[in-house]
């Protein structure tokens, strides 16, 4: 069986789809593997595991960790990383809190605009899962202010528009340090995807570079959002830096064309970022 999609939410986090199916579909492409990585939690894991060994595949149980820098969210890939582990428990607790009160703030901002989201809704779309903007997009959607969870992201809730609330959260480097004391491996999500978008670099080299410093062990060059300029110089930087260059769906459910498998890592990439684990 060959590559892992290293990039999948549940509804666990804000996807729309469970961490069986996302097994099973990973199971019925031929992977050999596939990331658990929903945001701020390690909720899944044993749901996770238990569909991973049915199916005969790996689960790399992971989270995808919310970073900030100059009010920019900066998300962290971390696999293979230990539950139990005090100090990033007592983090991701803290974020989902954090997360929590920032949709406080944001309904009372979709308040102000007009729009009568109201927080009991948000909480009940969210269920037991960490609060994200996607959920309080849903509900505005419901509300029909919008048709699309897209529009209301492009109008509202994208960084920097009017509903939008930063989550106070650490910064990139000491979400790398976490990662890696809870005896995981840290890779750095999306970089194309922050502060402007438009542009070849999102993230600044400099942020990378003091990440890696710390123990960054990998670049997700290839995310299907990601333009071919993005592709090659996150490739490319990934390469100068000594990095692994991984790949992954960043699976939510949203549609027809966000399904799991839909980008891959190779299993030697894997394999070396399983090593830096050990190392
Ligand atoms: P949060 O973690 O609450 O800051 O929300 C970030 C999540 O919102 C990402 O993981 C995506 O699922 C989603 N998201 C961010 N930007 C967009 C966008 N422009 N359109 C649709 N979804 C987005
Ligand atoms: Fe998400
Ligand atoms: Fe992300
Ligand atoms: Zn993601």
């Amino acid at each position: 069986m060959s590559g892992y999609d290293l990039h999948t939410h549940s509804t666990y986090s804000d996807g729309a789809t469970s961490i069986e199916d996302n097994v099973a579909a990973a199971a019925a492409l031929g992977l050999a593997g596939i990331g658990i990585t929903d945001h701020d939690t390690t909720a899944p894991f044993e749901d996770a595991s238990k569909a991973a060994e049915a199916a005969g595949i790996e689960a790399v149980l992971g989270t995808e960790f919310s970073a900030e820098e100059q009010g920019m969210s900066v998300h962290v890939l971390g696999l293979w990383i230990d539950p139990g582990y005090g100090p990033l428990a007592i983090e991701l607790d803290r974020l989902r809190h954090e997360r929590r009160h920032r949709a406080h703030r944001i309904v009372e901002r979709f308040h102000a605009l007009g729009i009568p989201v109201s927080f009991e809704r948000v909480l009940a779309l969210a269920g037991d899962a960490p609060i994200g903007r996607p959920h309080l997009a849903a509900a505005v959607v419901e509300l029909k202010a919008a048709r699309s969870v897209t529009e209301v992201f492009d109008r509202y809730l994208a960084d920097g528009g009017p509903a939008y609330v930063p989550k106070h959260a650490v910064t990139p480097e000491r979400a790398v340090e976490l990662l890696v004391a809870s005896g995981g491996v840290a890779v750095l999500a999306h970089p194309g995807l922050y502060g402007d978008r438009t542009g070849t670099e999102g993230l600044p080299s400099e942020v990378i570079e003091r990440m890696c410093e710390v123990g960054l062990a990998g670049i997700e060059a290839d995310h299907p959002d990601h333009s071919p300029a993005h592709r090659t110089y996150y490739r490319e930087l990934a390469i100068a830096l000594d990095l692994a260059v991984t790949a992954g769906s960043d699976h939510h459910g949203r549609g027809p064309q966000d399904h799991v498998g839909r980008a891959t890592t190779p299993n030697e990439v894997v394999e070396r970022l399983r090593g830096w684990r050990l190392a």
